[in-house]
Order: structure tokens, then C-alpha cells, then sequence
């Protein structure tokens, strides 16, 4: 039987799957029935596995999310592998840390292309197909626990994850009215990448940990519900609504 959750017959662009958050969540949608459009620019070997694994289709979508990306190709491409795209998740993102009194353009720039500028522009590209189409869609955009606060050292990345949130309530007031559910999730602080330089550093390390009220760095494997539930028919009445999955961060 069919539940509220389920994403059987739905296609979902996911950027930025090849690892971390991104690898995650397309495979909570898989593992809930979607076939997963892979947008970035390193093949995602162990995300298709993981899929096929579970019995879906998966393909990569070849593309830099940076400055010069172009929002209606990929959306294009990942159409054409699939035949429609009903979900899309801004997943993808960077970081510079830097000194306010030293940062440079070129972080401001970098980190504000991929984080913001694409996520808005694909955001653009998606809802025009379906506008087009006269049906509605999902969009996820993946913001931060720096959508609220200012933090420190990571300029661009406060200025681009706070305008995240900001775009992703105006596209909603835009958007809910045609169908279109645009909503964020705010991790907290997850075990990636992006996280490695804090993880790394004891104090930095120590006063995070401190500060969790769960007591533990979040696993990516933890934001898989959220994901499922914005993408699904369970979420028909939620707009420009941010879950925050930071085991219990914003709490404290
Ligand atoms: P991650 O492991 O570093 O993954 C970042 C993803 O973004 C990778 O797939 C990366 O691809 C992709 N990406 C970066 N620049 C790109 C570009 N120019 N073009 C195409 N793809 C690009 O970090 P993560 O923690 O999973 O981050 C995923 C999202 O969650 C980001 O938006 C991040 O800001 C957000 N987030 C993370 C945390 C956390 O605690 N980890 C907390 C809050 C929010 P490559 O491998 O090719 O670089």
C-alpha cells in the first residue's frame, strides 16, 4: 500500500550527490521509490551503486555549479535522461574561511555562486518546466544553522545560506499558489567535508559537541526523513518552512 511518503514514479535532481549530505539524501529519496538525477561536477560512482542497490534508476548529470553554470541545460539534461524531474534539491555547497578584515572576492564570489546563485537559477529553470506543464513540484533547498546565526571567519557562507533561506520563503509566497512547494532543511552540524577544519580542531570540536544537545555530530544518514517528507505528498500544505535537523542546536 501506498503511503503519504511514498516517491514511486518521481524523479528528483539532487546536486552536489557524490558524497556527504547530497549522497544522503538521494538515497533516503531512492530508498522511498524516486529516480535520482545526479548534478555535479565528479561522477558519483558510490551514489549510482547505492541506488541500483536499491532498485532504482540513477544517472549522472555532468556540471559545475559555479558562476558560469547554466541552470536551463542541466535542468534539460536531467529531463531528458528521465523523461520529467518532480523534485529538486539544492544540496551542493562550498565554504571559505577567512578573517572578515582579510577575506577576498574571489571566496565572496565563489561560495555565493554555488550556494546561492545556482540554487536560485535551477530553482528558476525547474518551476518554469512546470509552470509550463500546468503541474507543481517539490523544492528543497538545503540551508545552515548560519541561515540564523552569523558565525565566525565564513562570510560568504553566513551571506549566502541566510539569503538561502530568504529565497527559498519568497519563492514560496511566488509559488505556493501554482502547486510548487519551495522549503529548506537547516542541518545542524554533520559529519562531511565541510565540517572536516572544525572537526578537526580540538577546542572547536569540544565547544561544538558541548553545545549539542544530542551530544553527537549528526550523521547523514540523519537527514534522510526530512528530505523524504518535504519531497512527498505528506508536505501538499508546507511553504517556505525550514526544518532544522541539528539534534536540537537551535534549541539550546
Ligand atoms: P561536502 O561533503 O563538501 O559536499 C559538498 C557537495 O557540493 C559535493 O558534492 C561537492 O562536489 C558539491 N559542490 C561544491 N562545489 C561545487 C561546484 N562548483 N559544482 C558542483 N558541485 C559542487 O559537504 P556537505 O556537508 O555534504 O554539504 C552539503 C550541503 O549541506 C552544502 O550546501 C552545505 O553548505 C550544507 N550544510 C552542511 C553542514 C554540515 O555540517 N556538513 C551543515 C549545514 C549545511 P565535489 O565533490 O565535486 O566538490
Amino acid at each position: 500500500m501506498k503511503t503519504a511518503f511514498d516517491l514511486s514514479g518521481r524523479v528528483a535532481l539532487v546536486t552536489g550527490a557524490n558524497g556527504g549530505l547530497g549522497q544522503a539524501i538521494a538515497l533516503a529519496l531512492a530508498q522511498a521509490g524516486a529516480d535520482i538525477a545526479a548534478v555535479g561536477r565528479s561522477e558519483p560512482l558510490q551514489t549510482l551503486a547505492a541506488i541500483a542497490a536499491v532498485g532504482r534508476r540513477g544517472a549522472w548529470v555532468e556540471a559545475d555549479l559555479d558562476t558560469s553554470a547554466r541552470a536551463g541545460d542541466i535542468v534539460a539534461r536531467s529531463v531528458a535522461a528521465f523523461g520529467r524531474v518532480d523534485i529538486l534539491v539544492n544540496n551542493a555547497g562550498t565554504i571559505r574561511r577567512n578573517d572578515a578584515l582579510d577575506f577576498t572576492e574571489e571566496d565572496w564570489d565563489a561560495v555565493i555562486g554555488v550556494n546561492l546563485k545556482s540554487a536560485f537559477f535551477l530553482s528558476q529553470a525547474i518551476a518554469r518546466t512546470w509552470v509550463a506543464a500546468e503541474r507543481g513540484g517539490k523544492i528543497i533547498n538545503i540551508a545552515s544553522m548560519l541561515s540564523f546565526q552569523g558565525g565566525v571567519r565564513v562570510a560568504s557562507y553566513t551571506a549566502s545560506k541566510s539569503g538561502l533561506l530568504g529565497i527559498t520563503r519568497l519563492l514560496a509566497n511566488e509559488w505556493a499558489g501554482r502547486g510548487i512547494n519551495v522549503n529548506a532543511i537547516a542541518p545542524g552540524y554533520f559529519s562531511t567535508n565541510n565540517t572536516q577544519a572544525l572537526r578537526d580542531d580540538p577546542a572547536r570540536n569540544r565547544a561544538i559537541l558541548e553545545r549539542i544537545p544530542a551530544g553527537r555530530w549528526g550523521d547523514p544518514a540523519d537527514l534522510g526523513g526530512a528530505a523524504v517528507f518535504l519531497a512527498s505528498a505528506a508536505a501538499e500544505y508546507v511553504h517556505g518552512s525550514v526544518l532544522a535537523v541539528d539534534g536540537g542546536w537551535l534549541a539550546r
